[in-house]
Parts: C-alpha cells; structure tokens; sequence
C-alpha cells in the first residue's frame, strides 16, 4: 500500500533473539502458493493446555510443534503472542521480514483504550516515556476536542513512532518465551478438526509446522486470509496521499492540527513526535498520482501553505512517501482454527489513527478467549471462540465508517459540502455529549461490546488498582468485604485462576467479574 522513498535517519536497531527453537520438520516438497485452507470446520477445542503431551484422536500424523502459530511480528501478533506465551502456552511466531525493527513510523498515536491494555500488561510508562501525550486536537471547522476530559487514566493522545509500539511489545514477547521465526514466510494453510498445519519458507528452506490454532496478524495482504479463501471487498477510499517526518522552523506547538483548505482542494495535518521531528500529511485533488510517481519535500511544503496557510518551514525530511488508503474488511475472523486480527481483518484509511489501536485490541480480546480454551478451562469453547467474531467484527465495520467519515469530511467538495462539514464540526465543538461521543470512540474508551460487557475503568480496590491486578492475566472477581467468591458456572475460567479482590469503596455492596482484557463479565 505504501511506497517509501528517501532513506530512514538510523539504522535498523536489531532485536534479541530467544534461545534457539526446535527446528522445524522439513517438507517433503517445497511450499506451495498459500493453499486454501479446510472450510470452516466447527474447531473441536483442546481440552489440554500442553499441546503435544494429549495425543490427538484422530488420524492426525504429526505431534504439535507449538500451541499456537502466529503468522506476522506486527503490533497486533506482537500482543498476540506475548499474552499466550505469558499464560503459558506455546507460541511460534513465523515472520517474513528478518530480524531487526524499521526505525520507519506508520501508526504514531497511541489512544487512551490501548494505553489501559498496555498498562494492564504492565508496559504503559515504558510507553509513554518514549512519546508526547497530546490533549489537544485541532479538526477542520474549527472542531477542538479536549482529551483531558477523556475518563481514563491515561486523558491523552500518545504521539510516538509505531516501532516504539513494537519494541516493548517485542521485549515482552521475548521475555516470555515466544519462539520468533524470522526470515520465515507463510506459503500455505490446512486445517482439520484438531490443528492447523502451516506450509513455511524459511531460511532453511521449506518447513511444516502443526498448531493447534493459528491467527493471521499478517497485514493488509494476508496469506492466512487467503489461505482461508476468504475475501477482502472493499474499495480505495482516497488517493495520493503524501507524508512526509520532517523537521520545522517555526514550531505549532504540542497539538494535533488538521486542516483543509478553504476552496476545499487540499488538507493537511501536523502532529509532534515530541523529539524534533514532526509527522507532515497532506492531500491535493489536482494532484492524484499513483503511489509510485516520485514526491519531494515542495510538494509537500505546497500543500501545506495551501491547507493551513503556512509550510511551517519545513526541512529535512527523514523520510518522505506518497500512498493511497484503502477500507477493506474480512467478512469472517474465525474460520475453524484460524483467526484473523489486525490489518489482516481490517484496513481503512490512517485518518482518526485507528488502526493499530484496532489490531492492539482484536488481540487482546482474541488472547484470553485461546487461552481458556487451550488450556481446557471453557465451559463452552465454540461459544467462547465465536465471541471474537462477535464482539470485534462490529468494532471494525464501525471503524471503517467513522475514519471513512472523516476522510470524506476532508475531502468535502463544493461550498455546500464543506458548510455542512464545518456546521457538524461546531455542533460536535459545543454540545458535550456529542464531543464525547468522539471521543469515546476515537480513544477506544466508549466501545463497548454490549450492556453486560462494558469497558471497566481502572477500579480502586482493596489490593491495588485493577489494571495492576489484570497484570495476572486472568479475571478479576471484585466482592464486597466479606462476601465469599463465587464463580458462575458459565465463566471460562478455573476457580483457582482467579483473581480475588475486595471493593475499596465499603459502600459497594455488588459482585463484578472482569475479563482479562477489561471488559465485565454478565453473572
Ligand atoms: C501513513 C499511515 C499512518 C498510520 N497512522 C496510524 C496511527 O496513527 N494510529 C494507528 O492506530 N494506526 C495507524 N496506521 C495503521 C497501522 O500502521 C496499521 O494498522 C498497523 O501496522 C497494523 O498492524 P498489524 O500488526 O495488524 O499489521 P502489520 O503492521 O502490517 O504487520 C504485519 C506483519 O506480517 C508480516 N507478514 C506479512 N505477510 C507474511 C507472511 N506471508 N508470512 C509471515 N509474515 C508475514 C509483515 O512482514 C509484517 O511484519 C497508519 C498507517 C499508515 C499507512
């Protein structure tokens, strides 16, 4: 999707490896274009959390080489994987790219929802010491949403390069004992009722690998996605956008500006990285070029002084693109055995930063759901599994029409177009529920998946807060003083994993269970 001109500031900063892995089986004959995969079978979930000691009943010919095969070291399989692996399961993640970090930024907002997963990890401050928090969004028509208002912890937006993002999660995932694979590219995926086998092209040559389940987090062109045979409809949304991390003379300040002109034929947008550099994009309807024609820092400069009346004294571009966006969405994540999250299930266009934050939580909510039902602990496995499609495929549509929204809003044409657009910017501007509303949906912080299963906010209780407590990775049972915890039959969780808290507040009198991404479970 994007085409990368000029070169990065640094070299790549390579990334530590884990202890070295059990090969691979070789395959007989070299890996095929990836293969459709099984149709979605109904997936018999695996009662036992060591995946290679309970032999398979079926006719299954090889032993498991991991538990769960994640196909693409991005922000989403970095969180993927490091969850799994903290709850104690094996995890492979097979990644094309070799090893080391591009020191080249996509995504560089962090929303508040993804700073509470992050925190409920125990990796946020890590985060935010790399980064600017930003309160301040400036919109067209004079819209100016106040994050400080925002009820989390974290009231901001983080600015700070995606690869940031990607190392803590990458030191986690290490730490935890993920076996990366790198150099090692998905060709092909087949699935039957106990697991998944995985054609791979590595460094040595070609590789199957058996897993019992296996997640797609492999980006906008996922061969899991096709393997699965699945489709990817949607169309371009907008083209020829151009980028450009650059360094300014004269600078706006620690906000969030977008702006479009006032002949409606370009819009730009500025935002700090916190350390000098500063993300540049803009976009000019007399100007659609495909993504590979040459752009250079005058163009860039030009659509600036058209869109917000100043280039700001741009210089020194470190990295300088040209791209179009696309909004596309999987009609399915789960098929069987495989899921998909991420880019891999969803693209749209970079406008509201959405959609890193999207895959970060497709895999927090996919994390927990694996790993009850791995380790046997489901009462309901298939129910268990479906949720994801359930609870995240809305998420994602609602994403694809909100950022969508506010690229068409952007690109608003004539007089009227444009009125309107900035008629609806005060209205969201003035009228508090409204502005909320915005913002609950761009920080993640108002979705929610239903009225029993609601975001909880970092609760105060007796034993610490329930971010520090959801550290464990398991639910949290918050009781009032004295009261015995007791588990509904239906939760998919064994009594002894749980968490046990007390209400700090003693005029709590309620019963509330959490799930491990931070959402209520119903009693
Ligand atoms: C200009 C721009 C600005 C953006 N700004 C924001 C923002 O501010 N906030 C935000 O939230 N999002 C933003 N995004 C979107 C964000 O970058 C993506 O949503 C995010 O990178 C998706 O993460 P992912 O892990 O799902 O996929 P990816 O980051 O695409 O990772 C997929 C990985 O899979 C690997 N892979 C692919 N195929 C295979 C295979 N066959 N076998 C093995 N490995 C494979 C790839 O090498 C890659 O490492 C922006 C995007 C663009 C283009």
């Amino acid at each position: 999707m994007m085409s990368t001109k000029g070169t990065p500031g640094t070299p790549t900063s390579p990334s530590t490896s884990p202890a070295a892995p059990p090969p691979l089986r070789p395959s007989a004959s070299p890996a095929s274009p990836a293969s459709p995969a099984s149709p979605a079978s109904p997936a018999a979930a695996s009662p036992s959390p060591s995946a290679s000691a309970s032999p398979s009943p079926s006719a299954t010919p090889a032993p498991f080489d991991t538990d769960v095969l994640v196909v693409g070291a991005g922000p989403t399989g970095l969180l993927l994987a490091g969850d799994l692996a903290a709850a104690g399961l094996r995890v492979t993640v097979a990644e094309r790219r070799a090893e080391g970090r591009s020191n080249l930024t996509r995504a560089f907002g962090v929303h508040a929802r993804t700073l509470e997963q992050l925190d409920s990890r125990g990796l946020a401050d890590e985060l935010i010491a790399t980064g600017t928090p930003i309160t301040d969004l400036r919109l067209f028509g004079g819209l100016s949403l106040d994050l400080s208002r925002l009820p989390s912890r974290f009231p901001f937006l983080l600015i700070t390069p995606q690869y940031e993002v990607e190392n803590v999660l990458h030191r986690r995932a290490v730490s935890t004992g993920v076996d990366f694979r790198y150099g090692t590219e998905l060709r092909g995926l087949d699935q039957d009722a106990d697991g998944v086998t995985a054609e791979l092209s590595g460094p040595d040559g070609p590789a199957t690998l058996r897993a019992r389940h296996a997640v797609g987090t492999d980006g906008l062109r996922s061969a899991v996605r096709s393997a699965l045979g699945l489709p990817f409809p949607g169309a371009s949304v907008i083209r020829s956008i151009v980028l450009a991390d650059v360094r300014l003379a004269k600078e706006p300040g620690h906000l969030l500006t977008v702006s479009a002109s006032p002949s409606g034929n370009a819009f730009a947008f500025v935002a700090p990285f916190g350390d000098g550099w500063y993300r540049v994009m803009g976009w000019d309807r007399r100007r659609q070029v495909a993504d590979d024609v040459p752009v250079d820092l005058d163009e860039v400069r030009a659509i600036a002084r058209e869109a917000l009346g100043t280039d700001l004294g741009m210089h020194d571009a470190r990295w300088i693109s040209r791209f179009h966006s696309d909004e596309r969405q999987a009609p399915a994540y789960r098929s069987g055995r495989v899921f998909l999250a991420g880019d891999a299930a969803h693209v749209h266009s970079p406008a509201g930063g959405q959609g890193m934050n999207t895959g970060l939580q497709d895999a927090a909510n996919l994390s927990w759901r694996l790993t009850a039902v791995l380790r046997g602990e489901a009462p309901d496995p298939e129910a268990l599994l479906d949720g994801y499609q359930a609870e995240r495929h809305p998420v994602g549509r609602n994403v694809l029409r909100s950022s969508g929204a506010i690229v068409r809003l952007a690109m608003a044409r004539t007089p009227l177009q444009r009125a309107a657009r900035d008629l609806a910017a005060r209205l969201v501007g003035t009228v508090r529920p409204a502005a909320a509303r915005a913002m609950g949906q761009i920080s993640g912080i108002g979705v929610h998946y239903g009225p029993g299963t609601r975001r909880v906010p970092d609760l105060k209780l007796r034993e610490g807060r329930l971010y520090e407590l959801l550290r464990a990775g398991e639910f949290v049972l918050v009781t009032p003083e004295g009261a015995a915890p007791a588990l509904p039959r239906t939760a998919p969780v064994a009594a002894d994993r749980v968490v046990h808290a007390t209400w700090a507040n003693p005029a709590r009198h309620d019963t509330l269970l959490v799930r491990p991404d931070g959402y209520t479970t119903p009693l």
